[in-house]
């Protein structure tokens, strides 16, 4: 819809409101105005004796019909009102999903060109250099390595592009048993590779050899996407902090970082299909707005919880309970 349509629809809306109370008030009017004729007639066929055909009702009945009529017209007038506005409010309403839609797209496009494009770029310069530069082994090694961390990245973006797509036919939790001390090792090992350079620290709340049974795949994926929010989003220098503690029947993560946080207008949006805090055009971070949608899925498909709350002094802080 573009700027005409959208200000005709909104004249159109306000003329069929303003029509409606007109003409309501006319009808009013001229319901009283027959009530008065009504009465003076019947004052002058008594006063004069004539009685016309059809007759003119007794004063007592006026009196009824015209208060039956007003009531009908009040309460008519303020029904199709009622539903006028009901129906150009869910119109309006619908059209602003359908922008948020739109817009979500076109953000989603604008971030998978680039997340798609950034890695590969990143990489062909890589190979590039060493086909063309004579360079040591150590110069070797860096470009390798990051080489490696960009294909890693695109892997990434893949991946969770494939879960959503697979999402839409529904997640299905997978079952296994895992000790604690595992998982957290898997999971320090994985963030030294990704974000060697990161204050990352982990603080397990259980006995470490206790196994547990639960969706650790699922719980992968949902540690991996909250700890790279927290990376991405909080400054280098930023400690982001992992804490796991289970009881009888929860497993319980919880990931804290000390970035800018989240506004609350924004802690129900966040975990919304392809939403992303701002605009596309002015964002300078990466990424597709899939992550915590993914999170949220995988939570939701288990039958857990996801909570977020503000950290202290700064950021934000993510808490995810799975049954057990
Ligand atoms: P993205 O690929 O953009 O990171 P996500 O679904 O993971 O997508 O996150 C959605 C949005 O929520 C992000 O664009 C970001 O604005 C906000 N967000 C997520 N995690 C954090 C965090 N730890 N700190 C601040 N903002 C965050």
């Amino acid at each position: 819809m573009n700027r005409y349509t959208r200000i005709l629809a909104i004249f159109t809306a306000a003329y069929i409101v303003l029509a409606l109370i007109w003409w309501s008030f006319l009808l009013f009017h001229k319901n009283e105005a027959l009530y008065e004729s009504n009465l003076q007639l019947r004052e002058m066929a008594d006063q004069y004796g004539f009685h016309p055909a059809p007759p003119i009702p007794e004063k007592t009945e006026t009196v009824r019909i015209y208060r039956r009529q007003r009531m009908m017209i009040i309460g008519e007038s303020l029904f199709i009102l009622i539903s006028v506005s009901i129906g150009i409010w869910l119109i309006f309403r619908s059209y602003m999903q359908e922008q948020g839609i739109i817009r979500q797209r076109r953000n989603f496009l604008l971030s998978i060109t680039h997340e798609l494009k950034t890695p590969l770029t990143a990489m062909r310069l890589a190979f590039e250099t060493i086909q063309k530069r004579d360079l040591s082994r150590d110069q070797l090694s860096r470009l390798i390595t990051s080489s490696v961390r960009e294909a890693d990245r695109l892997t990434e973006t893949v991946n969770n592009l494939l879960l959503t797509a697979r999402m839409d036919r529904k997640y299905v939790p997978r079952l296994e048993s895992r000790s604690l001390s595992d998982a957290v090792e898997n999971w320090k090992v994985a963030c030294q590779n990704h974000w060697p350079d990161r204050q990352i620290s982990f603080q397990l709340d259980s006995p470490p050899q206790t196994s547990v049974v639960t969706d650790w795949s699922g719980l992968d994926i949902i540690f991996r996407n909250l700890m790279e929010n927290a990376v991405k989003y909080s400054g280098l220098e930023a400690p982001i902090k992992a804490v796991i503690l289970t009881n009888n029947t929860h497993f319980c993560l919880t990931v804290s970082d000390s970035g800018p946080g989240i506004p609350p207008s924004e802690k129900n949006r966040i975990f919304d299909m392809f939403y992303r805090i701002g605009n596309e055009d002015t964002r300078e971070g990466k990424g597709t707005g899939l992550g915590l949608y993914l999170v949220r899925e995988i939570v939701h498909q288990n039958k857990g919880k996801i909570k977020l709350r503000s950290n202290e002094p700064q950021g934000s802080r993510f808490i995810i309970q799975m049954p057990i």
